[in-house]
């Protein structure tokens, strides 16, 4: 045991439906120190409509029980590595609403995946461009501090940001706009084939984001996989129960730059309702020994 290892920051996605405070209780009724949201449907354009009450309640909620920080997730719809031009600017579109949304809920920032460009050699060619054109568009649009975090992918299909480096090269041709940050998905690694399960694997993912720049590293997302190493499929487990395991999760979070972020939950939950109070204790309990 040291005293000099601060403990884990362990926190949630949780749901807003009934209210955007909602969110506080829900968090709190865990035992999540951090928590994610949506701020609208996540398979709807709408634009979400909360009113100032509603936001001052979040925030109040928030500060009282000490929950934080606070991160938003991008809706999936958007798709910023899209060919077609009405789906890649509403993408875009939407990520400036959403930034904005961070700005006055006083959030970190928004989460994103950079999406897939459809299928065939070509079409994957051309996705890398037409995200950092995206990222362009969304950060000159964009006036506030909070910021746009690049999510790694497991990497099914055509989809971008398998590899951290990937981002990092985004990163580079978004001009290095220093609001930029990232987002590591603990499954999401594991699937696109970083072996994260032992100590040479995790030092090479380490080096990576390390590459790109420590500082970029915003947020880690903490999942098991049901999935195995490689697979390129993305299926969530519980922490613990999947192919990651508890020893896979206790190595990534004993180190430190990893440790030091705040970690996010977005398990499937023991009775299949999301994050809970069973996969937060796991987490804490694997983390502090
Ligand atoms: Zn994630
Ligand atoms: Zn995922």
């Amino acid at each position: 045991m040291s005293t000099a290892v601060p403990p884990l920051c362990v926190g949630a996605h949780v749901s807003t439906a009934g209210g955007l405070a909602t969110a506080a209780e829900r968090a709190l009724a865990i035992g999540a120190q951090c928590v994610q949201i949506f701020v609208g449907a996540p398979q709807q354009w709408a634009e979400p409509r909360y009113g100032d009450d509603e936001v001052q309640a979040l925030r109040a909620a928030l500060a009282e029980h000490r929950i934080g920080p606070l991160f938003i997730h991008a809706p999936y719809l958007v798709n910023l590595a899209a060919l077609r031009d009405d789906l890649w600017a509403r993408s875009v579109q939407t990520m400036v609403r959403q930034l904005a949304w961070a700005n006055r809920l006083d959030a970190v920032g928004v989460i994103v995946h950079l999406g897939s460009p459809g299928p065939g050699d070509a079409e994957r060619a051309a996705g890398p461009a037409r995200v950092a054109e995206a990222l362009r568009r969304v950060l000159d649009a964009h006036s506030g501090s909070a910021r746009l975090i690049l999510e790694n992918d497991a990497g099914s299909g055509n989809r971008l940001g398998r590899q951290v480096a990937e981002l990092g090269e985004l990163l580079a041709a978004a001009r290095g706009d220093p609001r930029l940050g990232i987002c590591l998905d603990t499954a999401h690694a594991f699937e696109a084939g970083y072996a994260v399960t032992t100590p040479d694997g995790l030092a090479a993912l380490v080096g990576e984001l390390e590459q790109v720049g420590a500082k970029r590293l915003l947020v880690v997302h903490a999942n098991d996989s049901q999935t195995p190493q490689g697979s390129r499929r993305d299926r969530h487990a519980n922490i613990g129960d999947g192919e990651i395991g508890a020893a896979g999760l206790r190595l990534l979070a004993s180190d430190p730059l990893l440790r030091t972020q705040p970690w996010v939950l977005e398990v499937p939950g023991i009775k299949g309702d999301g994050p809970d109070a069973e996969n937060v204790a796991r987490l804490r309990a694997l983390a502090t020994c």
